[in-house]
């Protein structure tokens, strides 16, 4: 595997795979992998010749008191699980290689940035596609992978993809579990041992939630006041927002009809502020 830490010898490498006649898949990430991860380049692995994973914890997706000092790091392990997995380059970059002196160009996806987790956090999805723009452009992919975990991110990336042109099509894979139910998540390593045992609960207020929707309910207030009294029994778990929106526009649905609907939720347990959700899907009039 090779490793590169300068952006300019990634483009470089990436013009010669692509002279080369190869398709490049791509996973970004910021590192701390876990099988959530390894699940995404498995995906890149199938769609294209080469795999490329980029490891960049983001300054500027992160708040003023939000974690950037103390999101968890461990590149050599990082590094011996890309090299297990075949992953032909690891992009590593500096924060001042990202982000040279008089860095002064963001790009913003307006309105959907601002609903669900944009709300809590101001200008987190502008980090985002401002660096996932860079990255595109570094690593010039053919194809780049992301977690339905982090549903707003994929579907925030996929409009900046369209509206800015960039030819590279995004692939979005499920979302790895623990076996008792707990998104895998880098910020999981913050939860103690309490923490930890009640965790599950918020993926299992979003299985209560789908079962109302598959008994027959409709009014999404009654679907989330339902999942906020289970969760209310856990004291350690505070919920930031339960949300039911559309998966177009990411604005909140009063009654699902016809069509696919996101249920998301953001809740913090000690330390850690944890996101998960689900995807409803209601039939005709009946279903
Ligand atoms: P992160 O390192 O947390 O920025 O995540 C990098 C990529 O992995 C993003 O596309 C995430 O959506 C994805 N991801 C993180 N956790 C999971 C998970 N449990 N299942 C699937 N994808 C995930």
């Amino acid at each position: 595997m090779r490793i590169v830490t300068k952006s300019e010898d990634m483009q470089r490498l990436s013009i010669e795979y692509k002279r080369q006649g190869k398709t490049v898949g791509f996973v970004p990430t910021m590192g701390y992998l876990h099988e959530g991860h390894t699940s995404l380049i498995n995906i890149a692995h199938k769609y294209a010749d080469v795999v490329v994973v980029s490891i960049f914890v983001n300054p500027i997706q992160f708040g003023p008191s939000e974690d950037y000092d103390r999101y968890p790091r461990d590149i050599e392990r990082d590094k011996e699980i890309l090299e297990k997995m075949g992953v032909d380059v690891m992009f590593y970059p500096s924060v001042d290689d990202m982000y040279p002196k008089g860095f002064t160009t963001y790009v913003e996806v307006k309105g959907l940035s601002d609903k669900l987790c944009g709300r809590y956090r101001p200008g987190h999805f502008r980090g985002v596609t401002t660096v996932v723009a860079k990255l595109f452009n570094i690593v010039m992919p053919d194809v780049a992978v992301f977690g339905e975990k982090d549903a707003q991110q994929a579907i925030i990336i996929k409009r900046m993809v369209r509206d800015l042109n960039f030819p590279v099509k995004i692939i979005v894979g499920p979302t790895v579990r623990e076996p008792d139910g707990l998104a895998m998540s880098s910020r999981n390593e913050y939860l103690t041992e309490e923490e930890r045992k009640v965790a599950p609960a918020i993926y299992q207020s979003l299985l209560l939630a789908k079962g109302l929707v598959e008994q027959g309910e409709r009014d999404t207030s009654k679907i989330i006041a339902a999942m906020q009294e289970f969760l209310s029994k856990y004291d350690r778990i505070k919920v930031e927002y339960i949300e039911i929106v559309d998966k177009e526009e990411l604005n909140p649905i009063e009654r699902l009809e016809k069509g696919e609907a996101l249920i998301a939720i953001a809740a913090y347990l000690g330390k850690a502020r944890l996101i998960d959700n689900i995807s409803v899907k209601v039939g005709g009039d009946n279903g």
